[in-house]
């Protein structure tokens, strides 16, 4: 049957939240539990079809993955344009666009291609939950305008995990690449506050922070999964193992990605000791709405 015609709702579970806040990690934890998949940060799929370089979880490209090979044919099939469909992601799928996205409605722009990644992103998910027998789809994409697209998808169940990490930890990760900690304490001010103006309305929401997660993944993964009403039906008794099983999922931190089975949940708060005290009172000050809001100690 083509995907065209395929009239199954798809549940997926959006990791949401700023880059660097261990989302690939939480992603592969809930892939991990039985009848959830991860597929990492979709939106770099159509990127992915067309660059052979880059590579699944497994560690082969798209087109020879056992799992994102046969999602390619699909869409193959279904004629979807890959090379075109690629190159509208790679304009609308970006926080740059977010505004272009947004006021589509109202503004000349964009509408044309984003009917087309619209239509082509439902072939794929439909793809996705064919080929993973019905699993929860977990997509720890985080990027508001690939959001924006799930929301606008027909015969999609939108659960949302809220991801938040100490934005002074992720100000000092970010600080790793030669980026400003203060720029990026903004930048995760507003990527948190524009999530929870976006999903403000969908019935089932959760949020964690990635410190709980990483101290107790049991009992935090179990609330979530309360909160989202997703716990597995098959599980016989409580949750009692996190475990981080090799996956497909493309896209997001390499070193949480590629660790295989090695990989360990972990909290890393570096940050504490290795920022200088002037700047990390400085970033304190900045966050410090969304800090308290969060639960976050401000000083020490
Ligand atoms: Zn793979």
């Amino acid at each position: 049957m083509p995907l065209s015609s395929h009239p199954i709702t798809t549940r997926v579970l959006f990791v949401a939240g700023s880059m660097r806040s261990g989302s690939t990690l939480i992603g592969r934890a809930l892939g991990g539990l039985p009848g959830f998949v991860d597929v990492g940060e979709v939106h770099w799929f159509w990127e992915h079809c067309v660059n052979p370089v880059a590579r699944c979880g497994c560690g082969m490209n798209l087109r020879g993955c056992v799992f994102w090979g046969q999602v390619v044919l699909d869409l193959e099939r279904d004629n979807v344009d890959l090379e075109q469909v690629a190159s509208d992601a790679r304009t609308l799928l970006r926080t740059r666009s977010l505004g272009r996205v947004w006021l589509r409605r109202i503004a000349p722009g964009p509408s044309h291609k984003w009917s087309v990644l619209l239509r082509a992103s439902e072939l794929l998910f439909a793809s996705i939950e064919s080929r993973s027998h019905g699993a929860v789809i977990v997509d720890s994409s985080k990027l508001l305008p690939h959001f924006t697209l799930l929301r606008e998808m027909t015969d999609v169940d939108l659960r949302v995990l809220h991801l938040v990490r100490d934005g002074r930890a992720v100000a000092h990760s970010w600080q790793k690449r030669q980026r400003s900690p203060f720029l990026t304490m903004l930048i995760w001010m507003i990527q948190n506050c524009l999530m929870e103006l976006a999903s403000r309305r969908l019935p089932y929401r959760s949020r964690v922070l990635y410190e709980v997660f990483a101290d107790r993944p049991v009992k935090a993964v179990q609330r979530v999964l309360g909160e989202l009403e997703l716990t597995p039906h098959v599980l016989e008794g409580p949750l009692t193992d996190i475990a981080l099983p090799p996956t497909h999922g493309i896209g997001g931190s390499s070193r949480a990605r590629f660790s295989g089975e090695t990989a360990e949940i972990a909290l890393d708060d570096e940050w504490r000791t290795n920022l200088a005290p002037v700047t990390r009172a400085a970033l304190t000050l900045i966050g410090m709405p969304l800090l308290k809001r969060y639960g976050y100690r401000l000083w020490h």
